[in-house]
């Protein structure tokens, strides 16, 4: 059922045939991943946060789950992250539990430190 897409190298310009994979949903259906085909791959230098996990929604339940971007691992030696149609963002109004709600590796970043908002103190109080 799942059909492969062929994924071009973008180091080599060899054309590889990719499997699509598929997550379990916490509903038990499985979700395979929207692989463009017409997306344009990228060679895969370095792993961030955004580009290591993408959104794909269950056709199932219709539940969104954030699952680890695919990557294709070419003769040449290049790692070819294959491009993927994310679902898009939705208001984050019902959490629901799931695999997906246990991100492996999450950790606070420096990048959420915000600037405090109330900066002002009380005012010393002398007696
Ligand atoms: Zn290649
Ligand atoms: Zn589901």
């Amino acid at each position: 059922m799942t059909d492969n897409v062929p994924v071009r190298c973008p180091a080599c310009r060899r054309e590889q045939s990719f499997t699509p994979p598929a997550f379990p949903c916490a509903c038990g259906a499985p979700v395979t991943l929207p692989v463009l085909r017409d997306g344009s791959p990228e060679e895969l230098g370095h792993r961030t946060w955004e580009n290591l996990w993408v959104a794909v929604d269950c056709p199932a339940c219709g539940r969104q789950g954030h699952w680890p971007r695919p990557e294709l691992g070419c003769d040449c030696g290049a790692v070819v992250r294959v491009p993927v149609a994310a679902a898009p963002p939705r208001p984050a109004r019902a959490r629901l539990p799931g695999p997906a709600a246990r991100r492996p590796g999450a950790r606070p970043s420096g990048r959420s430190r915000s600037v405090p908002r109330g900066t002002r103190s009380p005012p010393p109080r002398s007696i």
